[in-house]
């Protein structure tokens, strides 16, 4: 079914390429904008991540601070990473609304799924308003059963914001009203989360880009950040070794020492001299020592069909709804304009001791997952091509949340742990991380829970935690493929499956 085609690799996403032939048709000066980092240069605030975390902040600093002198860094080019090949979904956390309870209770829970809603619109006024052709559709997201195993799985989240007045946010549908939608002889009942979104991905992260060029920031593509403060990534990580929230505003006189980076480059060497610094590196973080041991990376992979759109009304998914299944190994499925279907997801791969290699860029197995997936959900659809196929790595968290904290005594500030989730999110991170850099201490990102959480609780140290999450990615996989095809799993697949869940970690099937 993959037709010949190889994941992308080293090659950019399907998105991305898309997106970098429009810039280079619209404005070919911005490919040459960004050269990358040699000498030393000083700045107020250095970025280090050009994806979504590192250019909302940058862009939040240009507002709060006009006349500040940003420089992000980028070892790729902006978008290169995730942000340029997820599935672009802007998605809430309605859905996620128990989790929130337990991590802030009843307030801290409403509030921060406001914000994460509220950053929907945000990516779509920064879209309408900076002419960023980011496909921004509003058509809201189901969660559908696809196997009795994965019936209700959404009822604990219903039934909690129901209980706070916010029924309205996860609407439970039928399999009727879900066949309303979008018919397939396997989906059931599902659940539907009105005010999320679609994007295309890597257009919002070049045009996150592009502005933060006019609004003055100084972006350097190509500069691999290599120490900071002293700090070289590739340690099998400490236990986040200084890692701790610290107050939105430093003590007298703590860190006024510059933040020192130094970047490596086919330009040369590069420094930059900041007096704060934004930590954006998403899965890369976990190869850094201060961070290490707070983040599993992972792998998950994308195949992109080719045009269907006469196949799409055949099957009613014609108004543009983002669609999953309720596995933990989730499906994830969207239509583009010109009738595609992008898949993602069914399985992935953790990696070891945070090196971000091949295996989540290459892995054909990996990609075939979600080719089977498609054909699983869609058997009408059997026979589609399959015209590209990416991958990219995703930074788990034992919450599954993201957390947003700085180093202690040093004014650097970091987020990270978005899990597969960081569209909506990264808005509200770069809220949070600009106000911070800054030091706003009276900005509103600050006044949110999100920006004051303990860092979730840590995994265990290689080799364990790469051998352990193996295991327990096997054993849901193979669960919930069996479960999906209507057989018992038993009980040794269940129980490994559940281990991470017994253990204290929100992750793995119940
Ligand atoms: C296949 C896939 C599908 C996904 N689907 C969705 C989805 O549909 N919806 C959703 O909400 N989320 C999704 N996600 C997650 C989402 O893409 C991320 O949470 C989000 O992009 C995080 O943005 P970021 O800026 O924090 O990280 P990134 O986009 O990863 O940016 C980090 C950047 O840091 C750079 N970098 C790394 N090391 C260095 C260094 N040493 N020096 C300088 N730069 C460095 C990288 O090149 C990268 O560009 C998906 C992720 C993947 C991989």
């Amino acid at each position: 079914m993959l037709g010949g085609v190889r994941p992308s690799g080293a090659r950019r996403s399907w998105w991305l390429r898309e997106a970098l032939a429009a810039e280079a048709a619209a404005a070919p000066h911005l490919a040459s904008a960004a050269p990358p980092l040699r000498g030393t240069i000083t700045a107020d605030v250095a970025i280090v991540g050009g994806g979504y975390t590192g250019l909302w902040s940058a862009l939040r600093i240009a507002e709060l601070e006009p006349g500040a002198r940003v420089v992000l860094l980028e070892a790729d080019i902006c978008g290169g990473g995730p942000s340029g090949r997820n599935g672009g979904f802007a998605t809430n956390w309605w859905d996620e609304y128990p989790a929130l309870l337990r991590r802030y209770g009843e307030d801290g829970a409403h509030v921060v799924g406001e914000a994460i809603e509220e950053a929907i619109d945000m990516v779509g006024a920064f879209c309408a308003a900076n002419d960023v052709d980011a496909w921004f559709t509003r058509a809201g997201s189901l969660t559908v059963s696809a196997a009795p195993a994965q019936d209700g799985a959404w009822d604990e989240a219903v039934d909690a914001l129901r209980g706070h007045g916010l029924g309205d946010r996860l609407v439970p549908l039928t399999a009727a009203e879900v066949a309303a939608r979008v018919r397939s002889p396997v989906l059931r009942g599902g659940v539907f989360m009105p005010a999320a979104a679609t994007i295309q991905p890597a257009v919002l992260a070049r045009g996150l880009r592009r502005v933060a060029l006019e609004r003055g920031v100084t972006i350097a593509e190509g500069s691999e950040v290599v120490e900071i403060d002293g700090q070289r990534p590739g340690s099998l990580g400490a236990l986040g070794a200084g890692a701790r929230r610290a107050p939105a505003r430093r003590p007298n006189g703590v860190g006024l020492r510059p933040v020192r980076i130094r970047t490596r480059s086919t330009a040369g060497d590069g420094e930059v001299l900041a007096g704060s610094a934004v930590v954006a590196l998403n899965a890369w973080a976990a190869a850094w020592p201060w961070f290490g041991r707070r983040l599993v990376t992972w792998s998950s992979y994308i195949v992109l069909t080719e045009p269907i759109p006469g196949r799409l009304e055949d099957i009613g998914w014609t108004g543009g709804e983002g669609l999953a299944d309720a596995r933990f190994t989730l499906h994830y499925l969207r239509t583009t304009p010109d009738g595609r279907i992008a898949i993602g997801g069914g399985g992935g791969r953790a990696g070891f001791g945070g090196r971000i290699g091949e295996a989540f860029t290459d892995a054909l197995d990996d990609a075939r997952h979600a080719a089977a997936g498609l054909r699983h959900l869609f058997p009408s659809l059997g026979d589609v091509r399959i015209e590209d196929a990416w991958g990219g790595p995703i930074d788990i968290s034992a919450d599954h949340l993201p957390w947003f904290g700085s180093v202690r005594g040093r004014p650097i500030h970091y987020g990270h742990g978005y899990s597969g989730n960081g569209v909506a999110p990264a808005v509200v991170g770069g809220r949070i991380l600009a106000a911070r850099a800054v030091e706003r201490a009276d900005d509103p990102a600050l006044a949110l829970p999100l920006a004051h959480g303990r860092p979730p609780r840590p995994f265990p140290p290689e080799p364990v935690r790469y051998i352990g999450a193996r295991l327990i990615r096997e054993a849901a996989v193979r669960r919930e493929s069996l479960e999906e095809r209507g057989r018992d799993a038993g009980p040794v697949l269940r129980a490994v499956s559940r281990l991470p869940r017994r253990l204290g970690y929100r992750l793995g099937p119940e």
